[in-house]
């Protein structure tokens, strides 16, 4: 059977002497393995959609659950994130975890479309690193129905104007006057950015601005609810950690 699909490729590993298999993000199928044959010769006419970051349509041909590309059509291959190490090793990290949240084959056009949104916003260094990871932390969360709601007191029911405790176990936010004993104070700029990237559309979703002084407030609530919802580690994030320590 053939399909066309959008396509993400998350990694890629040789085959033989010039094939590769490549971990693929599709729009309509979740992550799936793909036969890419012959692509490692200089002059393999699909060599460019075969590469780490590379997004194109792809028309497959499936048998028994194995995919074979057939024809590729390149969209945009992020090639500058290649050339700036603590971008790449976002990167890595953002298709390592877009591959472990997209549900397995179904429908994943959600996780696919932030996946190109966050890979784009660290091509184009449009915000820093820090608050883009953040995003996409809080964002994938959200597309996967985990979202916390940045806005109403979970307890009470009550707008929250200001400060608000936020209980990263639960994913819930609280007033003052609520507030767990597990809860951590997050103030209003850290409260309104979760509001922010949760609520927007999703071109838009690392679009905010915070106080550089309460980034790193934002990157530690992030980073800790991501990781309670996903229930297990991810080798990227500790080689992401590492490039940044060397900065
Ligand atoms: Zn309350």
């Amino acid at each position: 059977m053939r399909l066309k699909v959008k396509g993400l490729v998350l990694g890629e590993r040789p085959k033989g002497e010039t094939s590769k298999l490549l971990t693929v993000l599709t729009d309509i199928c979740g992550v799936i393995t793909v036969n890419a044959k012959g692509v490692r010769k200089i002059s393999a006419a699909y060599l460019k959609s075969a590469q780490l970051f590379a997004f194109s349509e792809m028309l497959l041909y499936e048998k028994n659950g194995f995919y074979t590309l057939v024809e590729a059509s390149l969209v945009t291959d992020f090639y500058p994130i290649r050339e700036d190490l603590n971008s790449y090793a976002l990167a890595c990290y953002i298709c390592e975890s877009a591959g472990a949240f997209a549900p397995p084959g179904e429908d994943s056009s959600g996780i696919l479309r932030l996946a190109l949104n966050t890979l784009y916003a660290i091509e184009n260094k449009t915000y820093p690193l820090k608050q883009i990871k953040a995003a996409f932390e809080f964002r994938i969360c959200a597309e996967s129905g985990f979202a916390p709601d940045a806005d109403a007191c979970a307890v009470c029911g009550r707008e929250i104007g200001g400060d608000a405790y936020f209980d990263l176990k639960e994913g819930e936010v609280y007033c003052g006057d609520c507030k767990s004993g597990t809860s951590v104070l997050i103030g209003d700029p850290v409260r309104r950015a979760i509001s922010h990237i949760i609520c927007s559309d999703i071109k838009k979703f690392a679009s905010f601005r915070i106080p550089e002084s309460d980034l790193p407030r934002l990157s530690d609530c992030a980073e800790r609810f991501f990781l309670a919802h996903a229930e297990r580690g991810f080798n990227t994030l500790a080689f992401y950690k590492n490039c940044e320590e060397l900065k």
